[in-house]
């Protein structure tokens, strides 16, 4: 906590050893309350999520956190901060350990194509008329990849790097980076967020194909738009996907 740089976020900080899931813990917190900027970190989940209740393996070692926002924006710009989240992690990675970071569309962070870590925004519901936001940020950080199950196409930094690294300092760094962006989403600028997000992106202008439901889109992945969505042409037409049951995959 000595090394926030932050004005609100992670101010108010809880360390658990262990946790069933950071995010439903904070969700408790938003219920009583919980200030603007409130970090729950827990060593290790016991029923970490992603989406779609699938499971996050969260193992000792990693970074398992939950923030809380009540952001001065309205509904729609709030489901946006996943993309914040994206791009603040996305940085974090590449600024402190000079790694080659990816996002893959809606929210998987990715380093050689497999998965480094994952985000999780939820729509906390509306306490005290302010518009409460979870964030849920996992980062495989200091353990092997081959702790988790064998199918996981996962990969952690110390994997990459060949040693541990600071998870005081990873945390501090990536709850300043999210700040700046929160902030320069309240003051509008949703371009920026968009321009810094795609510059990440996978697949970005490529041939890309999309399952969705079973069925399979090929096209290419233009961008995104304000609301998230995928934009894909094909063969001149666009067509427009939400972050649902959808899966993206480059060719
Ligand atoms: P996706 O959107 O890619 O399905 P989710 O955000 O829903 O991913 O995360 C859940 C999925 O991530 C799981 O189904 C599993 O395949 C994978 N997964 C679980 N734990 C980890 C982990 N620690 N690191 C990377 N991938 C994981």
């Amino acid at each position: 906590q000595q090394e926030l740089r932050t004005q609100a976020l992670g101010r108010q900080l809880f360390l658990f050893e262990e946790l069933p899931s950071t995010n439903d813990r904070i969700k408790d917190m938003a219920r009583q309350g919980g200030e603007h900027g409130t970090v729950v970190i827990a060593k290790r989940q016991t029923i970490g999520h992603g989406r779609m209740q699938r499971v996050w393996e969260s193992p000792d070692g990693g970074l398992w956190l939950s923030l809380l926002l009540k952001p001065r924006l309205s509904l729609g710009d709030a489901a946006k901060l996943t993309l914040s989240a994206g791009v603040a992690l996305a940085q974090t990675l590449q600024d402190l350990y000079r790694l080659e970071v990816r996002i893959k569309w809606p929210n998987d962070i990715v380093i050689q194509g497999r998965k480094i870590a994952g985000i999780l925004g939820e729509v906390a519901g509306e306490w005290n008329t302010v518009q409460t936001l979870i964030l849920g940020i996992g980062v495989n950080a200091n353990f092997s990849g081959q702790t988790l199950s064998p199918k996981i196409p996962a990969i952690t930094l110390q994997d990459i790097l060949g040693h541990e690294v600071n998870l005081n300092h990873l945390t501090a760094e990536l709850l300043f980076n999210l700040e700046k962006e929160v902030q320069s989403l309240e003051q509008g600028d949703v371009q920026g967020l968009i321009q810094r997000w795609t510059s990440f992106a996978v697949g970005i202008n490529r041939p890309v194909r999309i399952e969705k439901a079973g069925i399979s889109y090929g096209g290419i992945f233009k961008g995104i738009r304000e609301n998230g969505e995928l934009v894909l042409d094909q063969e001149g037409q666009e067509i427009t996907f939400s972050s649902g049951e959808v899966s993206l995959r480059a060719e």
